[in-house]
């Protein structure tokens, strides 16, 4: 227990599958104007060197997030993109159907320090955090609820938010996501009446009963909150707990009557053959235009991520209705 430390992998290929889901769907429930209770059960210590020991030892990011750092440099990336911008952050933003760019601009946010190379890497909570403070969407008042449990993660988490100064809007807690997440839903109900929550559950599956507890969690989630948007993150690997996972949950949100979203990313393996090379999120009420987007943005990053590298490239996004 404890022995994963997300410093190692940070901007990898599956941070890059899992940040863009994440804020392709975020995006798309911003559009109204009612309050989102956000969570992040297993948040991590929200913020990343890259060019510390942890991410230089690992090279993960240098096979991730750099080339995506390469292909936002190059100069056919807003043709590609679909967007024809003149400042690509302000296009991104306009735009939400283009989720890779949109992506792309928030990490250049975080590294405006002047120099060449991203030295940082916001973790999930930080990235939510971006988009609820941006000035258009910030009189809306979201509140952020994250959740770690490593000692020195739960701490350097502890320590990004008070610089956020968010005061009530953004809080932590050491304690187990799973066990924390039940006594969120349902989220109160805002001023309107309306209740919205995104719930992105990314645990480590350092030990394998993770598994079996992401599914326990999402099944008790939909009974306590029939509608709201739940992210599970998993690895493919070749572990039968991991195969199973996404069928589970397809069957739970059938069993619901919820729509869902499968989308896979395969970057090929590395170099001798050591990591993880492929990962999965699962999506249960994601927004209608989300398969749309990934469609359109996993290609480009398949290509950009999967060059160079073993047999097995592919990316895929299956959606499903309420059954
Ligand atoms: N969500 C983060 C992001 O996208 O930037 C990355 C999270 S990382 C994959 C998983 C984290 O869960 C690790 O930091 C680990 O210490 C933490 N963790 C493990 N078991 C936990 C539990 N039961 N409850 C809360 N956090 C846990």
């Amino acid at each position: 227990m404890f022995s994963y430390r997300h410093a190692f992998h940070a901007g990898n290929h599956a941070d890059v599958l899992k940040h863009i889901t994440l804020l392709a769907t975020l995006r798309h429930l911003m559009r109204k104007d009612s309050p989102l209770l956000l969570v992040d059960t297993h948040a991590g210590a929200g913020i990343y060197r890259l060019d510390g020991g942890a991410a230089q030892t690992s090279g993960e990011a240098a096979a991730g997030i750099a080339r995506m750092q390469a292909l936002w440099a190059h100069p056919d990336f807003d043709e590609k993109s679909a967007s024809a911008p003149a400042n690509k952050a302000q296009a991104a933003i306009n735009n939400e159907a283009d989720a890779l760019a949109d992506y792309l601009a928030l990490i250049a946010g975080f590294n405006r320090d002047g120099n060449d190379d991203w030295r940082v890497y916001p973790g999930s909570p930080l990235l939510m955090h971006a988009l609820m403070t941006e000035p258009a969407r910030a009189p809306v008042h979201d509140r952020l609820k994250l959740f770690e449990m490593h000692p020195t993660d739960a701490q350097a988490l502890q320590a990004h938010i008070e610089q956020l100064e968010a005061g009530r809007q953004v809080t932590m807690a050491r304690q187990d996501g799973f066990d924390g997440l039940k006594a969120l839903l349902p989220p109160p109900p805002a001023a309107g009446g309306s209740r919205r929550a995104l719930v992105l559950i990314d645990p480590s599956y350092e030990i394998k009963s993770d598994y079996a507890k992401v599914a326990a969690a999402v099944q008790d989630a939909l009974k306590r909150f029939a509608t709201g948007v739940y992210l599970v993150w998993y690895p493919i690997i070749g572990r039968p707990e991991a195969h199973g996972l996404p069928r589970r949950l397809k069957t739970l949100a059938q069993q619901a009557g919820r729509t869902w979203l499968h989308a896979t990313l395969n970057v090929g393996a590395a170099p001798g053959g050591a990591g993880l090379s492929a990962s999965g999120m699962f999506v249960i009420n994601p927004p209608h235009s989300l398969k749309g987007t990934l469609d359109a943005a996993l290609p480009l990053v398949l290509q950009a991520l999967g060059d160079g590298r073993g047999r097995g490239h592919a990316w895929s996004v299956e959606a499903g209705d309420a059954g």
